[in-house]
């Protein structure tokens, strides 16, 4: 028995599943997980001693790699200061003022502690702030755990065939509509019959919950337009995007400003963290300025936010990140490709900026429809394949591959040929 099936075997009779988030059991690739010994830039060492090239990067938050330098120097310093005061500091302010200068749309911003808190207190105030009870979500799309989100979400609940999950009253989400992506007709007829009750529509821009799947630039242009004629909230959430597929987001990549913008992962720099902000009427809202109540005892925790106020200021100062990032992914898109279409195999590959996903379907996916038509079975096979050849890949068909800053053109050779062997070896070769 190898060191992480033992811990595993611990953690199943104390933790449920033996593991704190679902994903993170390997599950639906058929294996036990591999449990972490530490982690160092584009590389992951499990307990057993082996080393992978790691595109999980923590489910994101990781854009510069694990553990820079730069990041943990100071941070020591900042633990004998006191590592939570329940008293505003400076760097809440510094940390506001950041991300208000890069995110135009972000005239004022609120701290919490992940992204699904970031999400659930966007729905309340975009209420609060309308006096209307119905949301919109869409297919496929994951915005965290809260009750009225868990309506045919993304993510893990995609992979176990749980869209929408035990435990959440009916009464909850009865106002939750859901549509599918990137259908702009049925998005305008739902707005036209009950546009005047619809308080927010809640996005991922580009969905990384259901693999990687763009909204289409005349869907998104579609949600605006549509949410402003009826008065209704646009929420874009960016736990994923933002930062991540470039420095103002799935915003500036579409031209859109939203009215809320929810951010998480990279802006606690693998610390805790989410925030939800947008324009200063609606924000002017949130308790004590206004009606709607959210708090949090470790909102704005001194720790979390030093390190995302580094790791934003660095990407702040070097735009050059975003290109190199992009540079790789466009290398692993392209050899992506070209193994697919040397092999004739079934499978296609989607890139938007640093984010790409191969799905083990024919014809690129644009809905949650089509991307529950992929092979998930087969996504296993290779995972596990692709394991054994030093590669951890996201442990579930349904999630995108992340990229960091450590990631080398060198790693992505190597994952190529990775990729090449695994599917001659799973059958899917020539
Ligand atoms: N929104 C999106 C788009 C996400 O991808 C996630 C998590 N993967 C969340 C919200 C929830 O964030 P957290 O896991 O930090 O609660």
């Amino acid at each position: 028995m190898t060191k992480s099936q033992q811990y595993f075997e611990r953690a199943k009779k104390v933790i449920p599943g033996g593991v704190n988030s679902p994903v993170r059991a390997f599950k639906s690739v058929g294996m036990d997980p591999i449990f972490v010994s530490h982690a160092h830039g584009a590389y992951i060492t499990d307990v057993d001693g082996n080393n992978y090239i790691d595109y999980i990067q923590s489910w994101g938050p990781m854009i510069l790699g694990h553990s820079p330098e730069f990041l943990i120097e100071g941070f020591e310093d900042h633990l004998r200061k006191g590592t939570s005061y329940g008293v505003p500091t400076l760097l809440e302010v510094e940390m506001a003022e950041l991300i208000t200068s890069i995110y135009p749309a972000v005239e004022m911003i609120r701290m919490v502690n992940s992204g699904t808190e970031a999400t659930m207190s966007a729905l309340r105030l975009a209420r609060g702030y309308t006096g209307r009870q119905k949301i919109v979500k869409f297919e496929g799309c994951y915005h965290g755990h809260s009750d009225a989100l868990l309506v045919k979400s993304g993510s893990g609940t995609l992979t176990y065939g749980i869209p929408t999950s035990l435990g959440v009253p009916e009464a909850v989400v009865k106002d939750t509509l859901v549509l599918p992506f990137n259908d702009i007709e049925a998005f305008e007829a739902l707005f036209e019959k009950d546009g005047a009750d619809i308080a927010c529509v809640i996005v991922e821009p580009v969905a990384g919950n259901m693999g990687v799947v763009a909204g289409t630039q005349a869907f998104m242009d579609s949600l605006r337009k549509i949410t402003l004629k009826h008065g209704a909230v646009l929420i874009f959430d960016e736990v994923i995007t933002g930062f991540r597929i470039g420095l103002g987001g799935a915003s500036d990549y579409y031209n859109i400003t939203p009215d809320l913008t929810c951010f998480g992962k990279i802006i606690g720099g693998g610390l805790p963290v989410g925030a939800y902000g947008g324009k200063k009427e609606i924000m002017s809202c949130v308790s004590p300025l206004g009606g709607v109540y959210q708090a949090g005892t470790l909102s704005g925790n001194p720790l979390a936010l030093y390190m995302g106020y580094k790791i934003i200021k660095h990407l702040e100062q070097h735009p050059e990140i975003y290109t190199q990032i992009e540079n790789n992914a466009i290398l692993l898109e392209t050899g992506l490709k070209d193994i697919v279409e040397k092999r004739s195999l079934p499978l296609s590959v989607v890139r938007v900026a640093g984010m790409v996903c191969l799905f083990f379907c024919e014809k690129v996916p644009t809905t949650y429809s089509e991307v529950a038509l992929c092979d998930t079975l087969a996504y296993g096979s290779f995972f596990r394949e692709m394991l054994k050849r030093g590669v951890l890949l996201p442990p579930a068909q349904f999630e995108g591959f992340f990229l960091s800053a450590a990631h080398s053109k060198e790693d992505v050779i190597k994952t190529l040929e990775a990729v090449d062997g695994s599917l001659e070896t799973i059958g899917l070769g020539n």
